[in-house]
């Protein structure tokens, strides 16, 4: 079995918006040359998340309103007496910040509809996407 890692850094530039990377982690699996196995995508942050969804502005945008809905800023949390990024590490926390998936004969198994969404909560930041594959 062989593994492969790759790390990339890219830039947020609003406190929240949903960036699709799912060119980046398509390459970076293709690099690999891993035809068989799995893929792990993580997002190495607390106050931002990974999904796998459509990439659509109205979805988008339907995302970030019922995240808010869900743990608005400034909610009366414990931890903005340190911070006060709570709602950010909320969202995260429930979402999660990775993904794993199949890689069978050279393609990420996903569906049609199915994007890498980075979900933005605590920008404008530089933020890390980690890629490993492990396979044959
Ligand atoms: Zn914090």
């Amino acid at each position: 079995m062989r593994t492969w890692f790759k790390e990339f850094s890219f830039s947020t530039r609003k406190q929240r918006e949903i960036i699709d990377v799912t060119d980046q982690i398509l390459d970076a699996v293709r690099k690999s040359g891993i035809k068989n196995g799995l893929l792990i995508a993580q997002l190495p942050h607390a106050t931002a998340s990974l999904v796998l969804n459509e990439n659509e502005g109205g979805l988008k945008q339907d995302l970030l309103n019922k995240l808010e809905d869900f743990a608005p800023a400034r909610g009366g949390y414990q931890h903005d007496r340190i911070d006060d990024n709570a709602h950010a590490h909320l969202k995260s926390a429930f979402i999660g910040s990775s993904r794993v998936l199949p890689v069978a004969d050279g393609r990420v198994v996903r569906g049609t509809w199915q994007s890498f969404l980075v979900i933005e909560q605590d920008g404008p930041r530089t933020r890390r996407l980690v890629v490993f594959v492990m396979g044959e």
